[in-house]
């Protein structure tokens, strides 16, 4: 029964997204020969051309990677894959901790090996193709490395921890590895500005006094503390641009990728980080991690409960080994095939995070310029190759952002 809802479940869900980006394909493709009104005066039909084939590129490749990763779960879990996994595993190490680990680390590295070819694709030929890659291969591995090793000295206390917390600490073990869960995130999110952007980038003060003084001058009437204005090499990987801040207390910082800086003007960086700030005051970025912290005391309470069930087990593909912990078995099946179950919730997120989106443009507008916001989001929707004429219903599922002629038409409302 289990089993058959769980089929029905992934089959319904790749069905969706398949047929949704066959709509995307479509409308892109219909669209792709004429520039929206409302942008025909700054973007070109080749570029409007571009930004279409560049997102089919993208759609196309996202379907390929929704199937295989669909196989693959169907391969771990009912054709066998992690009972057959876990049963070797068994027979080479003793000991019990060790053999969890080597487990929970031996499904994440065949995930990864599966999904590296995607990710191949999408960096060294889509976006090579279209003039986005700065990345040679030599940079792709040296950051791999850095990015595994990042993974093994953090995640791999998390994992032990949980599992020593699901086998040791009674009922009581949900509140615990939650407790861990929240003060980890916290950990990172510390440790990010100071120890592990700098692994990956370089990070200098920006030294352009007039749009220093733009910004402090927005930073005061926005009433927020800074700590400091930095400016990241983001053209070492990518030509796509951004602004972030990062940090959090006394040292908060706005770190500009230097794309961004070299694309728009004092005006419209000031917009756009008025937008960003936006986010910070209209506590989007606190009411997110309080919501994703709650989501996970749900998904760990959920698990308790399927944890200790046998169906839970065998109707996913795996007879659990009496006399010996299933820990890390149960979180490997759980987190695997939670997203079957939960991906309802991607289209409430998404509706979501395109409200709050819509609320910081306003935020900018008063604060800021519309006018500028306006301009620097059509350039950045230039540069990035980003489609004007997305699907309805595919940007209504996937998009965090508003589809651009919605959000400039808001734009214009606003001011
Ligand atoms: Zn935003």
């Amino acid at each position: 029964m289990f089993s058959l809802l769980f089929v029905s479940l992934l089959l319904a869900d790749v069905a969706l997204r398949l047929w949704l980006a066959t709509r995307q394909l479509r409308h892109v493709h219909r669209h792709r020969n004429q520039v929206p009104p409302a942008f025909a005066e700054r973007i070109s039909l080749r570029s409007h051309q571009r930004a279409a084939d560049y997102t089919l590129g993208l759609t196309r490749l996202g379907m390929l990677e929704r199937v295989t990763e669909a196989a693959t779960l169907v391969g771990f879990t009912l054709l066998g894959g992690l009972q057959m996994l876990d049963l070797q595993l068994g027979r080479l190490i003793d000991h019990e901790m060790a053999r969890q680990l080597a487990l929970i680390g031996s499904v994440l590295a065949i995930m990864g090996v599966i999904g590296l070819p995607f990710t191949l694709w999408r960096k060294f030929v889509l976006d090579e193709r279209f003039g986005f890659n700065r990345m040679r291969l030599g940079l792709f591995l040296a950051d791999s490395v850095k990015a595994l090793f990042l993974v093994l000295i953090f995640g791999t206390p998390l994992a032990a921890s949980v599992l020593w917390l699901m086998s040791a600490a009674g009922v009581a073990w949900v509140l615990y590895a939650w407790l861990i869960w929240v003060g980890f995130r916290l950990l990172i999110l510390w440790l990010f500005p100071s120890i592990i952007a700098p692994l990956f980038n370089r990070f200098t003060p920006l030294d352009r006094p007039e749009l220093r003084e733009r910004v402090e001058a927005l930073a005061r009437r926005c009433d927020f503390s800074l700590d400091g204005l930095y400016v990241m090499d983001g053209s070492r990987r990518s030509a796509h641009g951004n602004a972030y801040f990062t940090g959090f207390g006394r040292q908060r910082r706005i770190v500009f990728f230097d794309t961004l800086l070299s694309r728009l003007n004092t005006d419209e960086v000031e917009a756009v980080l008025a937008h960003e700030l936006g986010h910070y005051k209209l506590h989007h970025i606190r009411q997110r991690t309080l919501l994703d912290a709650a989501l996970a005391l749900v998904f760990l309470l959920l698990l308790a409960g399927l944890s200790g069930q046998i169906w839970f087990y065998t109707g996913l593909g795996v007879v659990p080994q009496l006399g010996r912990p299933n820990d890390a078995l149960a979180l490997l099946l759980f987190f695997m095939t939670l997203p079957v179950f939960t991906f309802w919730l991607a289209p409430l997120l998404a509706w979501r995070s395109r409200r709050d989106e819509y609320a910081a443009d306003r935020y900018a507008v008063q604060h800021s310029s519309g006018a500028a916001l306006a301009s620097a989001l059509i350039g950045l929707y230039d540069d990035n190759a980003a489609t004007l004429t997305p699907d309805p219903l595919y940007s209504a599922f996937h998009d965090t952002h508003p589809p651009a002629v919605a959000r400039l038409q808001a734009l214009r409302h606003d001011h």
